[in-house]
C-alpha cells in the first residue's frame, strides 16, 4: 500500500470515529498529495471525496460542494458509475442542508437515473434520500413510498442498520400525520399513531440487531413520543429514559434537554407533576448552560404547565413570561438561521456557477489545444501527419526497435512525372490527386504505422515491426493500388504512378540514416524506369 492510500485509509477511519479535526487534517494532506503530478486520476478522485465527506461532516457546505462537483468530474472520466452516483448523492445532500430543495431533487433524480442499472446497496440510500426530500417538502405520502422501496431494497441487502433507519423514517412520517391531523380528525390521528408504533417497534427490534446506539436511542425516544400521545405514559416514560441514557452517553447535551423536557412531560400527563418539576428544572439547567434559546423555551412552556397543574400560578404565569418572552427570540433565531443558511445556499450557488464556467472553460482549452495540436503536427492538405510529426515518430520507432530488438522498415514513394499532371491538367487537380494518394497509402497500411507528407509529393512510410519481406509486400500493394486507381473519374486521361525506394537497414545508426537510405534506393527507382520499387 503507498503512502497515499494509507493516508487516504486514516482519514477515513477518523471520520468514521467521529474525530473530525483529526480527519480533516488528514484529508487536507492526501488531498495535497493526490494533487501531484504523478498521483492517479482515481486518487484524485477519492481524495476530492473524503474531502467533501470530512467537510459535510463539519458543516461547510460551501467547501464541501465544490470537492464534490470536481470529484463527480473525474469519475465521470473515468467511467465509474457507482461513484458519479454517489457524488450526486452528496451534492442532493448538501443542497438539501442549505434548503436548495430544487436543486437537491435535481441531483437525486440524476443520480436515481443513473443507478437504476446498478445494484441495490447503490440504489437503497438514493431512495431513502429521495424519501427526506419529500418529506421536508410536505408530501408524505411519496416520502413514505419511497421509503418503503429503500427498506425493501436494506431488507434484500441485509442492511440492519439502514433498514430500521428507513423504518424510523417512515415511523416518524405516520407521527407526523397524526399531530397534524389530532385537532380536526382524531379518529384518523390517532390510526396514524397506530400504525407509527407498529413501524417504529419493528424498527426497533431490528436496530436491536445491531450496535448502533444512537439509532436505537432515536426510536425509541420516538416510540416514546407515540405512546404518550396514544396515552400509554408509563411505557412511553419507560422508552424515553431508555434514550436519555443514551444520549447522555454520548454527551448529547442538546438532545439530553429536550429528552428531559419530553419526560417532564409524559409525568405531568400521568399525574405526577411533583416529579416532572424536578425533571423539567434539570433540563432548563442544562438549555441554560448552553444559551440555547428552543431548548430554553421548551424547558419553561413545560414548568409553566407544571406549576399550573400544582395549583401554584404565580410561578406558572412567571414561567410563561419566559417562555412568551422566548417566543420572540426563537423566532429570532429562526430568521438568523434562515438567513445563515441563505448565506451558505448563495455560496453553494456560487461555487456550482464557477466549476460549470470553468469546466466549459477547460473544454474550450482543451478544443484549442487539440487544433493547435493538429495545425503543429498535420499536413493541411492532405491531413496526414507533417514533416515534423515525422521527424519525432521516426527517431521514437528507431530507438524503439533497437532496444527491442525488433525489425522496422523505412519507405520513401514519389508520385511520378508529377510535373506534368500539373502542367497538363492543372495545380488544383494536382491537389486532388496528392489527396486520393494520401487516401490510399492510409487504407493501405495498419494504424501504427507512419505515413507523413515528407515534401511537395514525396510520402514517408515508417513501418513498425516489418522485415524488409513483408515491407516489399506492402509496398507493392500501395504501388498497385495507385496504378490500379480509377482516375479517370478526376479526368478522363489521368493516369498516377508512384516509385518508392524502402529499406530495412536498422544498423544505419538512426532513423534520419534510414529515411536516406531509402532516397538513394527511391533515385534508383526513377532511374530504373519509375512505377516501381527499388531496395
Ligand atoms: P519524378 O518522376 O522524377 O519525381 O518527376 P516529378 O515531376 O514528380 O518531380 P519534380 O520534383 O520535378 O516535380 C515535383 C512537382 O510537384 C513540382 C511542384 O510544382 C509540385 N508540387 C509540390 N507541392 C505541390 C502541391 O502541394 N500541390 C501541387 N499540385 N503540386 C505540388
Ligand atoms: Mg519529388
Ligand atoms: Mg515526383
Amino acid at each position: 500500500m503507498n503512502e497515499l492510500t494509507t493516508t487516504i485509509a486514516r482519514a477515513r477511519a477518523a471520520l468514521n470515529a467521529g474525530e473530525g479535526q483529526k480527519a480533516l487534517e488528514l484529508a487536507r494532506a492526501a488531498l495535497d498529495a493526490a494533487r501531484s503530478p504523478d498521483a492517479l486520476a482515481e486518487q484524485l478522485a477519492e481524495s476530492l471525496n473524503l474531502h467533501g465527506d470530512v467537510l459535510l461532516f463539519r458543516s461547510e457546505y460551501a467547501e464541501a460542494m465544490s470537492c464534490f462537483i470536481e470529484a463527480l468530474d473525474l469519475w465521470r472520466q473515468l467511467d465509474k458509475s457507482a461513484m458519479v452516483v454517489g457524488c450526486l448523492h452528496s451534492i442532493a445532500q448538501i443542497d438539501m442542508h442549505v434548503g436548495n430543495l430544487a436543486e437537491a431533487a435535481k441531483a437525486c433524480s440524476a443520480a436515481l437515473t443513473l443507478a437504476a442499472g446498478l445494484d441495490a446497496a447503490t440504489q437503497a440510500p438514493l431512495l431513502q434520500r429521495m424519501g427526506m426530500l419529500y418529506a421536508r417538502l410536505g408530501d408524505l405520502e411519496r416520502a413514505q413510498k419511497f421509503h418503503e422501496e429503500a427498506a425493501s431494497y436494506h431488507r434484500m441487502i441485509g442492511d440492519d442498520a439502514a433498514l430500521a433507519s428507513a423504518l424510523n423514517s417512515i415511523g416518524t412520517l405516520y407521527l407526523r400525520s397524526g399531530e397534524e391531523n389530532v385537532k380536526n380528525d382524531p379518529v384518523k390521528a390517532r390510526q396514524a399513531f397506530l400504525s407509527a408504533r407498529n413501524q417504529l417497534e419493528t424498527a426497533a427490534e431490528i436496530a436491536k440487531r445491531t450496535t448502533d446506539r444512537h439509532l436505537q436511542g432515536l426510536i425509541a425516544g420516538n416510540i416514546g413520543s407515540v405512546l404518550a400521545r396514544l396515552g400509554q405514559l408509563d411505557d412511553a416514560l419507560e422508552l424515553m429514559h431508555l434514550q436519555l441514557e443514551i444520549v447522555r452517553s454520548a454527551g448529547d447535551r442538546y438532545n439530553e434537554s429536550l429528552c428531559l423536557a419530553n419526560i417532564g412531560e409524559a409525568m405531568r400527563l400521568a399525574g405526577r407533576p411533583t416529579d416532572a418539576l424536578e425533571v423539567v428544572k434539570d433540563a432548563l439547567t442544562i438549555a441554560e448552560s448552553l444559551n440555547s434559546v428552543m431548548r430554553q423555551r421548551r424547558a419553561h412552556e413545560e414548568l409553566s404547565n407544571c406549576f399550573e397543574e400544582l395549583g401554584d400560578f404565580r410561578s406558572a404565569l412567571f414561567h410563561y413570561k419566559r417562555f412568551d418572552h422566548f417566543k420572540d427570540a426563537v423566532h429570532a433565531e429562526q430568521t438568523e438561521r434562515q438567513t445563515h443558511d441563505l448565506q451558505i445556499q448563495v455560496a453553494v450557488n456560487e461555487v456550482r456557477a464557477q466549476a460549470e464556467s470553468y469546466r466549459a472553460e477547460r473544454d474550450r482549452l482543451e478544443h484549442l489545444n487539440a487544433r493547435l495540436h493538429d495545425e503543429a503536427y498535420r499536413d493541411p492538405l492532405t491531413q496526414l501527419s507533417n514533416r515534423r510529426s515525422l521527424d519525432e515518430g521516426l527517431e521514437d520507432a528507431y530507438s524503439r526497435s533497437v532496444r527491442d530488438k525488433t525489425p522496422l522498415a523505412i519507405a520513401l514513394a514519389d508520385v511520378d512525372h508529377f510535373k506534368l499532371i500539373n502542367d497538363r491538367f492543372s495545380h488544383a487537380t494536382g491537389d486532388q490527386v496528392l489527396r486520393q494518394i494520401s487516401t490510399l497509402l492510409r487504407r493501405a497500411l495498419r494504424d501504427r504505422d507512419l505515413v507523413a507528407r515528407y515534401g511537395g509529393e514525396e510520402f514517408a512510410l515508417v513501418l513498425v515491426g516489418l522485415e524488409l519481406d513483408r515491407a516489399l509486400m506492402a509496398c507493392e500493394r500501395l504501388r498497385a493500388a495507385v496504378q490500379g486507381y480509377r482516375w479517370s473519374e478526376i479526368h478522363p486521361d489521368l493516369q498516377v504512378t508512384i516509385s518508392i525506394g524502402v529499406t530495412a537497414e536498422t544498423s544505419l545508426g538512426s532513423g534520419s540514416a534510414m529515411l536516406e537510405a531509402a532516397d538513394h534506393k527511391l533515385y534508383e527507382a526513377k532511374r530504373a524506369g519509375r512505377n516501381r520499387i527499388s531496395h
